[in-house]
């Protein structure tokens, strides 16, 4: 995975930031050698120390299936009224064995048709900020907290999360991964168990039963506040070097 100013440049370009670096090479100059970090990169650094742990995790009767198992159990779920509107029950993609899985909220329109988590255009800034971690789909797995698109999109209610509880705690069991990133505050209101705003949840390291656990903006908020996207790369430098850790 790359570790230097060029990878901070063609990151920050993918998720469009633009770069004092970038815009000197727009400007044809080559003197600029090199880039450097945002200023609240130091800001969102240093509180990075704090940990948040989370309530323990529901035992459930499907603790020892395989993914594969769980997905097509999963498939004909009707454990809530979301299973009478969907087209697809979207469960997850990427790697079973990925050791960082992203968590999104629940599938949208398209989703739901494809039977993908974020295969709209959230998805495709998400392959961007993958793709700006050196990262694709098929090493990483993306999920939801909740498999069945609610209607018209609106935040999934406490009932849903919770008949949807099941799946997400045998999946998670399953994947074990070594890093979670949740993507915007319903998902990090969720898992969290919490309802503090993205802002203060953003910019330190939680604990998801011993996982560390990262917040960042959802993709799709990013399209609507580009403002933003400085501070979701803050939050992936900083999931970036802790993948760097357990591979060392
Ligand atoms: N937004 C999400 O939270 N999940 C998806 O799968 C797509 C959009």
């Amino acid at each position: 995975m790359p570790d230097n100013s060029a990878f901070q440049e063609f990151y920050l370009r993918e998720i469009g930031v633009q770069t004092p670096l970038a815009l000197h090479k727009a400007s044809g100059s080559n003197t600029v050698k090199e880039t450097h970090a945002p200023s609240d990169k130091k800001t969102v650094m240093a509180s990075s120390e704090a940990v948040v742990s989370v309530p323990s995790v529901n035992q459930s009767s499907f603790e020892d299936h395989s993914l594969q198992e769980l997905a097509m159990q999963a498939s004909s779920c009707s454990a809530c009224t979301l299973s009478e509107e969907r087209h697809t029950v979207v469960f997850g993609v990427g790697n079973p064995k990925a050791d960082i899985v992203f968590i999104g909220e629940a599938p949208g329109h398209e989703e739901d048709l494809k039977g993908e988590p974020f295969v709209g255009r959230a998805g495709k800034l998400l392959d961007r900020m993958l793709a700006a971690l050196g990262m694709d789909r098929s090493q990483v797995y993306i999920m939801n907290t909740v498999k069945c698109r609610p209607p018209n999109n609106r935040d999934p209610k406490p009932e849903e999360v919770q008949a949807c509880g099941k799946w997400f705690d045998a999946q998670l069991r399953a994947l074990s991964p070594k890093l979670i990133c949740l993507l915007g505050r319903v998902a990090a209101q969720t898992v969290l168990e919490t309802d503090a705003s993205l802002s203060t949840m953003r910019g330190k390291w939680h604990e998801y039963h011993g996982i560390p656990l990262r917040v960042i903006y959802h993709p799709a908020y990013l399209l609507r506040s580009p403002q933003q996207k400085r501070h979701a790369w803050s939050d992936l430098c900083e999931l970036q070097k802790r993948y760097q850790l357990l591979l060392d």
